[in-house]
């Protein structure tokens, strides 16, 4: 994963420098992640036609899952792996693993790993689409 200078913000405004791993998703391969998500549902669905009893609900009820799921994933445009900079609350080194993955204009909370302040990921630019 590329490393992007990013900042991480404190609920009162502190604000540090850090390394972020931050891989971008351009809209072709979001699209396909999506898709491909609602369309096993849909396989998975079918798979229970033929069973007595959930054959009323599963066939009906994991595409609808699907579908929302799809949504979701098509909509998350970059994944944030490790984060490493100093904590601006107890100025101890850190290191987040697997920070999470996110749309582009939703906020990502991180924790320190020592004093368990909550800290906002400003992704910064720099990782483009692929
Ligand atoms: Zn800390």
């Amino acid at each position: 994963m590329p490393i992007v200078k990013s900042q991480l913000r404190t609920r009162d405004g502190r604000q540090i420098e850090v390394d972020a791993e931050i891989k971008r998703y351009g809209g072709g391969a979001r699209l396909l992640r999506g898709g491909a998500t609602v369309l096993a549902f849909f396989v998975l669905g079918a798979l229970f036609i033929p069973v007595p009893g959930v054959h009323l609900v599963l066939p009906w009820f994991l595409p609808l899952l699907g579908l929302g799921i799809g949504a979701y994933i098509a909509r998350v445009s970059l994944s944030v792996g490790e984060v490493k900079g100093e904590c601006p609350d107890c100025d101890k080194a850190m290191q987040i693993e697997k920070s999470g993955s996110v749309a582009e204009d939703e906020a990502l909370w991180l924790r320190c790993p020592h004093c368990q302040v909550p800290m906002e990921l400003m992704k910064g630019e720099g990782a483009a689409p692929r």
